[in-house]
C-alpha cells in the first residue's frame, strides 16, 4: 500500500518551554481528548445498554477543550487524539476539529487523529480531511452483520462500511481497531486481517480490559493476544517491526497479506514503560493512566484560575503524580473493574 500523506505543516514550532517530563523520566507528548461519554452504540465490552451519562452541564464547552489543548501543546504536546464516547456525535464537534487541525497546518502540533466507531463519517469524511486530519482509526470487532448489531447493540455494519468509503474518497489513511473477543471474533480474526490489509488499512487487535461495570462477566470475553499471536504464526509469516503510530501497539508485517498487524497487550505484555501520553476527560479530568484511579480535575483552575491557581500549574503538578503502570488482572472470574469509570469516559 502506498502510505497516504500526512498533514502538511508550514513552519517548525519552538521547542516547549518547559516540556512535560513524569517521575519516571517519561515524556508526555500524547494528549488523548474524550470530547463525549455519549455514543450511538452499545458496545457490549464497552457500555451496559441503559448507560446513565453525564449531564451536559458538567461537560467543558468546546471553547474550554480547546483551551486545555492549547495549555498541553505549549508544553510541548505534539499529538492529540480526540476520542470518547463516539466523538462525532458531540454537536459542533468540527468546529473544533478545525481549530485544532489549523494548530497542525501551523507546525504546533504533527498530528491531529481520531477514534470513531465509523457510523457518521460518511457525513463528516471530507471535512475532516480539510480540517487537517490525516489518519483516524475505526472500530470494527466482526465483519459479520448480525454479530456486529449483536456486539454493538444499537449498530449497523453497513453504515460503517459507508463511512469507510468516504474516508477513502478522502484521502483518510484507516486503521482499523478490533477488541479480540472470545466467542465472538476469534475464528474470524483471520480473516479481518485478510480484508483490512485487502483494503490498504493496518489492522490492530485489543485485549479487552477490565474498565467499568458491564452485563455479564468479562472473564467470558477475555481472549489472551499472546494465544491470537501464536495461531496466526502458525498461518502466516510474522515479523515484528519497529514502526510507531505514538500509541501503545507493537507491529509486525504479515509477509502473505504485505500489511501490517499491531497488537495492543496491556494483560498479557505491559507497554508502560514507554507511556507517553495523558487523558482528558470531557468534564476536564485529567487521567494520568488508563488504568488508575487518580485524576486532577483542570475545570476548576480552568474556570477560577484565581480561586484554584493557573490551569499551567494544575497539569504540571499532575503530570508530577503519572504513576509507573496500570493494575490490570482480568482472568479471574468474578473480579471487579480494575478502574470503575468506562471507557468511554477516559476514550480507548
Ligand atoms: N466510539 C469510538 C470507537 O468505538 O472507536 C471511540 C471510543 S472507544 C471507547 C475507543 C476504543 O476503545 C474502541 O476501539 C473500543 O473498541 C475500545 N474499547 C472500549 N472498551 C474497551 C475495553 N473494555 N477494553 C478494550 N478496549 C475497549
Ligand atoms: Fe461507543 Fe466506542 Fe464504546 Fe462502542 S466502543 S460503545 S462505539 S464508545
Amino acid at each position: 500500500m502506498t502510505e497516504k500523506p500526512h498533514a502538511q505543516t508550514t513552519q517548525s514550532a519552538a521547542p516547549a518551554q518547559n516540556p512535560l517530563i513524569d517521575p519516571f523520566g517519561r515524556a508526555v507528548t500524547y494528549l488523548r481528548v474524550s470530547v463525549t461519554d455519549r455514543c450511538d452504540f452499545r458496545c457490549v465490552y464497552c457500555m451496559s445498554e441503559n448507560m446513565t451519562f453525564l449531564p451536559k452541564k458538567d461537560l467543558l464547552t468546546l471553547e474550554e477543550l480547546e483551551a486545555v489543548c492549547t495549555s498541553f501543546i505549549d508544553k510541548g504536546v505534539r499529538k492529540i487524539r480526540l476520542t470518547g464516547g463516539e466523538p462525532l456525535v458531540r454537536r459542533n464537534i468540527m468546529s473544533l476539529i478545525r481549530n485544532l487541525g489549523a494548530k497542525v497546518k501551523s507546525g504546533e502540533l504533527d498530528e491531529l487523529t481520531l477514534t470513531t466507531n465509523g457510523s457518521q463519517l460518511a457525513k463528516y469524511a471530507d471535512d475532516l480531511y480539510e480540517a487537517g486530519v490525516r489518519r483516524i482509526n475505526v472500530s470494527i470487532d466482526t465483519l459479520d452483520p448480525y454479530t456486529f448489531a449483536e456486539v454493538t447493540r444499537w449498530g449497523r455494519l453497513a453504515q460503517v462500511m459507508e463511512g469507510l468509503e468516504a474516508a477513502d474518497k478522502a484521502g483518510l489513511a484507516v486503521k482499523i481497531n478490533a477488541v479480540a473477543l472470545k466467542a465472538v471474533n476469534h475464528k474470524e480474526i483471520p480473516d479481518m486481517v485478510r480484508w483490512a490489509h485487502g483494503r490498504g488499512y493496518d489492522l490492530t487487535l485489543i485485549e479487552t480490559m477490565p474498565m467499568g461495570d458491564i452485563e455479564g462477566d468479562r472473564t467470558d470475553q477475555y481472549l489472551p493476544l499472546s494465544q491470537v499471536e501464536t495461531e496466526l504464526s502458525d498461518l502466516w509469516t510474522l515479523t515484528n517491526i519497529p514502526y510507531k503510530t505514538g500509541g501503545p501497539a507493537r507491529y509486525m508485517h504479515v509477509k502473505e497479506t504485505g500489511g501490517r498487524l499491531g497488537l495492543i497487550t496491556p494483560l498479557t505484555h505491559n507497554f508502560c514503560e514507554s507511556c507517553n501520553r495523558v487523558r482528558l476527560t470531557c468534564t476536564g479530568q485529567l487521567y494520568m493512566c488508563l488504568g488508575q484511579d487518580d485524576m486532577a480535575d483542570l475545570r476548576r483552575p480552568l474556570r477560577t484560575p484565581d480561586v484554584h491557581g493557573s490551569l499551567s500549574d494544575a497539569i504540571d503538578e499532575a503530570i508530577g503524580r503519572k504513576p509507573k503502570g496500570h493494575d490490570f488482572i482480568i482472568d479471574r472470574p468474578g473480579q471487579k473493574p480494575a478502574v470503575k469509570r468506562h471507557m468511554s469516559l477516559t476514550g480507548g
